[in-house]
């Protein structure tokens, strides 16, 4: 080839290079025009390689971005810098107890003997970690043979020995400011990692996507225990206030709602209604049925009487088989129409358990506090419960109001039969 076609083969081979192709056929030679081509194509191998760490990088922080399993993201390192850092294992160390220890976390060599145990702890006794842990920099051991005559205590690096590591290159993982750990780029040659500029701080670069990927999980694992201290929370408040069976309010939150209530009706000058339900017959349910199918009718008719009642009507399990609703603020005509709204809900299907229909039925008894010097909430129970006593007496699956002024009761509602 003429010196002038020669020359312009090189100029396109760097006119490729400036447009992002890094592999052009390069002609090479031992004149001055091949020495030129030897030198782009040094140049050309070198930008090429840097390309490709640049897209690992890369990838290896869309990983990071996009997922947050951090071994996974830990192999995909591994495996994806081996031309680039000649390492025969990562290894991942988590500082714990306030610094004072170190945790290793993951560890994946070339070969097969790993002497390292992952999940054991070691004291930060290490002078190299501990120079690095002031200096927040990177720092390559070339030889640990020698590092080892100066620092014969240090445990890791015995361990590392050991395994056959001569060299290593020991990055910190930092975040917010704080030495979160170390990931530790080791060789079984010496003076592998020699020169530092070689990768273009390559390493560090690697840390410190490590670094962020594990902040964010840690940030991430702390919003999900929070999560779960929640949840754990509200079980157990649901636990404190609910019935275990039914599900309803239990007898001291009902109580505690009807404490307050008689409170607020004082505040506010109107009076409340307590209505107490018992279900009829419901020994001979058991008896002819078996407990269990009791149990079931006892969660059916529950279910029935929260879904009648309204917004301001509470409902709770008052004893075995008894309920008491409190209405308020009250109104005379609605605690009576809603007395026999619940004694519907219940009475208008049987019940399927026990693979069979059980008809069922409960009784009410509804008691009024109009007036602010009756508004206690003994008194109110005491009256409800007579009045139940004689919705009982009278026949069952109807509702008795006691009057306001006396102890009397008198039937208000009776369901046709
Ligand atoms: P009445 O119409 O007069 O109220 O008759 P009754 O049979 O409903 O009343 P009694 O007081 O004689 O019986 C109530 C029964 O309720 C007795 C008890 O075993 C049953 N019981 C109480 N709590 C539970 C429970 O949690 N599950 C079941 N299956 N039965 C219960
Ligand atoms: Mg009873
Ligand atoms: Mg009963």
């Amino acid at each position: 080839m003429k010196r002038n076609d020669r020359i312009l083969v090189l100029q396109k081979a760097a006119e490729a290079m400036a447009r992002g192709d890094f592999t052009p056929d390069i002609p090479v030679g031992d004149d001055e025009i091949g020495h030129l081509g030897k030198s782009l194509k040094a140049l050309s191998d070198y930008l090429q390689r840097q390309s490709e760490r640049t897209q690992s990088l890369y990838r290896i922080m869309l990983e990071c971005n996009l997922n947050l399993h951090l071994i996974d993201v830990l192999n995909h390192i591994f495996e994806s810098f081996k031309q680039h850092l000649s390492y025969d294992r990562i290894t991942l160390a988590l500082l714990e107890s306030e610094g004072n220890k170190l945790k290793l976390h993951w560890s994946r060599p070339c070969y097969q003997r790993l002497v390292l145990n992952i999940g054991q702890s070691i004291p930060m006794s290490d002078k190299a970690l501990q120079a690095i842990l002031n200096s927040r920099e990177m720092l390559i051991i070339n030889d640990l043979n020698s590092h080892l005559e100066e620092f014969p205590a240090s445990r890791l690096t015995q361990a590392i020995f050991r395994e056959g590591i001569r060299s290593c290159l020991i990055c910190p993982l930092l975040a917010t400011g704080k030495v979160l750990g170390f990931v530790f780029f080791s060789s079984r040659k010496k003076n592998v990692f020699e020169d530092s500029n070689l990768y273009q701080g390559l390493p560090l670069q690697i840390a410190s996507q490590l670094s962020a990927l594990i902040e964010k999980t840690q940030l991430y694992r702390g919003v999900k225990q929070n999560k779960q201290l929640m949840a754990q929370k509200r079980s157990l408040e649901q636990r404190v206030t609910h019935d275990v069976l039914t599900g309803l309010l239990n007898r001291m939150a009902i109580f505690d709602i009807l404490h307050k209530q008689i409170q607020r009706a004082k505040r506010g000058g109107y009076g409340i209604a307590v209505i107490m339900i018992d279900i009829d017959h419901f020994k001979n349910i058991n008896d002819t049925y078996g407990h269990l199918a009791g149990d079931a009718v006892l969660c059916e008719i529950a279910s029935r009487l929260s879904q009648s009642a309204r917004a301001h009507e509470y409902i709770g399990r008052y004893g075995g088989e008894e309920f008491l609703a409190i209405i308020s603020p009250y109104d005379r005509d609605g605690a009576i129409k809603a007395a026999e709204r619940l004694r519907a809900a219940v009475a208008c299907k049987a019940i399927q358990a026990d693979h069979s229909l059980i008809p069922v039925t409960i009784s009410l008894g509804v008691a009024i506090g109009s007036i602010s010097d009756i508004l206690d909430a003994n008194l109110l129970l005491r009256r409800a419960d007579k009045a139940l006593y004689s919705a009982k007496h009278q026949g069952r699956n109807r509702v008795e109001i006691a009057s306001e002024n006396s102890a009397e009761e008198s039937c208000i509602n009776s369901p046709e039969k």
